[in-house]
């Protein structure tokens, strides 16, 4: 993969932008194995506290409170650290294991496409800005990552339609001094003066301060090119009262306009995709944007993956825009709520109310969660469309527990797991099974065998696969001895199942333990036959 970049990051002194991950993102990057360096260089939160007047009261930014209460996630926290790091350290991991190759000072200028060549098609012309020169790089696919101001959008001819309102927001990442209680948690804070305070512990001992500056504000300053460092420290004091703060030192501020606006397609030709800013922007109230940005990447890669390796058809590529707009229109949709709620303004559905503007936020914020629909019907509770819970499975001889979504890492590959039940009662179904496999024109033999990982969860405690089974287990076996998987899945032990998860970890079907031939319909849709 080839990734042309106009900037030089390691020269800009510093930036914060993006400062949290949600749980569901931490869950993706962990089965990419970019959980572990990004949690060693973040901090964490479980809890916020929100304040009024000095004194704590109910509401806020809920969506950072009792964490720890979440259900079937082992990331029952928020992940902060500035987005410099978080790209830094995911770069890092790119060069060391996908042959990641940064043209870092080039610029895209344009694209054409030749739709009758079949192997590289676009080819992109980037201007590389030390020397001037044109560049031409040839590829199959371009994916337009390039932020809000996208030259690939503008490119492709796709319109950014939206909103964008005259609200200003400070962001700072500094190091301070407070008599606030308990400053390491995920706090807010009621301003008459200057919004919803957002108040969040960062990497390196450093805290994120986020505030709105009113338009009285802005002018007082004599416009937004009026508000240095200086003014940013000084407001921030005004808003943070009754509480102290002490600036003793400030690695960043920015002032910026806030908007939703969302792109008419994510794909254009076929070929051209948008990820990430380019295909959507909205607020940083609900801290959205980079967290949405890598669900559409995790959603477009192994698509692309599966693509470029010539396993799967195109109707892959355009589940792409179906699955990720039907998202970022909900987050869109709840971020102009909450956006201007958190600019201490009541939207119209909740015109009338009389109590401090951040109490409705705890019900909107249940809404925007990051899901897919389906109703397919299924052979467990689990349904196809949902994410794949979490839970502890044990490894054989040793018994380690070992996470059910790690074992499933993302590889570009769905992962077939054989909930195999009780064999007491399953023995005869999981024979079969096997039996059924090894037909010629059984489905594993229809497609290729690297576009699938094979797992077989017993619900049973015992000394190897094929005895615990009584008959060849699929792919590597992992114990479910307290049937605690089988439970959170809804699999009946007395007959097992075969769930299929996608690359990304979400569920994508489930059949019996005799349904082989409902996923050769089931990936017929998908994948090219050999
Ligand atoms: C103050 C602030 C706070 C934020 N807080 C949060 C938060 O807490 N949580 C959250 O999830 N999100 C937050 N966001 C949003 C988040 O930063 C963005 O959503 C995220 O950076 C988008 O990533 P991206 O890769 O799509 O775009 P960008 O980060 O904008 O990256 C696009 C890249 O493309 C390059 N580029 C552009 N045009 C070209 C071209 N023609 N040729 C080559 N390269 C090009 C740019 O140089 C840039 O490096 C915040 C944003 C801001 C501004």
């Amino acid at each position: 993969m080839t990734q042309p970049e106009q900037d030089d990051k390691t020269r800009i002194p510093s930036y914060g932008r993006a400062s949290t991950l949600w749980p569901r993102t931490i869950e993706l990057l962990d089965q990419l194995d970019l959980a572990e360096p990004l949690l060693q260089a973040g901090m964490i939160t479980r809890s916020g506290l929100h304040f009024h007047e000095g004194r704590r009261v109910k509401g806020g930014l809920m969506y950072g409170s009792r964490m720890d209460k979440l259900g079937d996630t082992f990331f029952k926290f928020a992940l902060h650290l500035r987005q410099r790091l978080t790209e830094e350290i995911i770069t890092e991991a790119a060069l060391r294991d996908y042959r990641f190759q940064p043209m870092i000072l080039h610029q895209i200028e344009s694209y054409t496409i030749d739709q009758n060549d079949d192997s590289y098609p676009v080819t992109v012309q980037i201007k590389d800005l030390r020397t001037e020169k044109m560049v031409q790089l040839r590829c199959k696919y371009l994916v337009g990552a390039d932020g809000g101001k996208s030259t690939v959008r503008k490119l492709a001819r796709i319109s950014f339609d939206g909103e964008r309102t005259k609200s200003r927001w400070i962001r700072m990442d500094a190091l301070v001094k407070t008599d606030m209680p308990n400053p390491r948690y995920l706090n807010s804070i009621d301003s008459a003066s200057h919004g919803q305070i957002l108040w969040c512990p960062i990497d390196n001992g450093l805290t994120r301060i986020g505030y709105v500056f009113s338009g009285s504000l802005i002018e007082k300053y004599g416009g937004v090119e009026g508000v240095t460092q200086e003014v940013a420290m000084k407001e921030a004091k005004h808003a943070l009262h009754p509480f102290k703060l002490e600036f003793l030192s400030v690695d960043w501020f920015t002032i910026y306009g806030i908007g939703q606006r969302i792109a008419s397609t994510f794909c254009a030709d076929g070929r051209i995709f948008l990820a990430g800013d380019a295909g959507h922007t909205h607020s940083s109230g609900s801290a959205q944007g980079l967290n949405t940005g890598v669900h559409d990447a995790v959603n477009l890669a192994w698509k692309l993956a599966l693509r470029v390796r010539g396993l799967a058809k195109e109707t892959v590529l355009h589940s792409y825009d179906t699955e990720r707009r039907r998202v970022v229109q909900t987050v869109i949709d709840n971020d102009k709520v909450i956006s201007t709620l958190i600019s201490g303004h009541y939207p119209p559905q909740f015109q009338g109310r009389s109590e401090p503007t951040s109490y409705p936020l705890i019900r909107v914020i249940a809404l925007s969660l990051l899901n897919m629909d389906t109703t397919d019907p299924s052979n467990a509770t689990i349904e196809p469309g949902e994410r794949g819970p979490d839970i502890y499975l044990t490894s054989l001889g040793t018994g380690d527990p070992l996470r059910l979504q790690k074992i499933l890492s993302n590889r570009a590959k769905f992962s077939l797991v054989v909930f195999a039940g009780n064999p007491e009662y399953t023995r005869l179904a999981l024979c079969d099974l096997g039996n059924a496999m090894t037909a010629s024109d059984s489905f594993i033999n229809v497609f290729p065998e690297h576009a699938f990982q094979w797992f077989t969860i017993p619900a049973a405690s015992g000394n190897g696969g094929q005895e615990i089974l009584g008959c060849r287990p699929f792919g590597k076996v992992y114990l479910d001895g307290d049937m605690k998987a089988h439970e959170m899945y809804g699999v009946d032990v007395q007959r097992g199942a075969i769930i299929v998860f996608r690359p990304d970890g979400w569920i994508g079907i489930v059949v019996p333990l005799t349904g082989a031939e409902q996923l050769r319909v089931y990936f017929d849709g998908i994948l090219y036959r050999h």
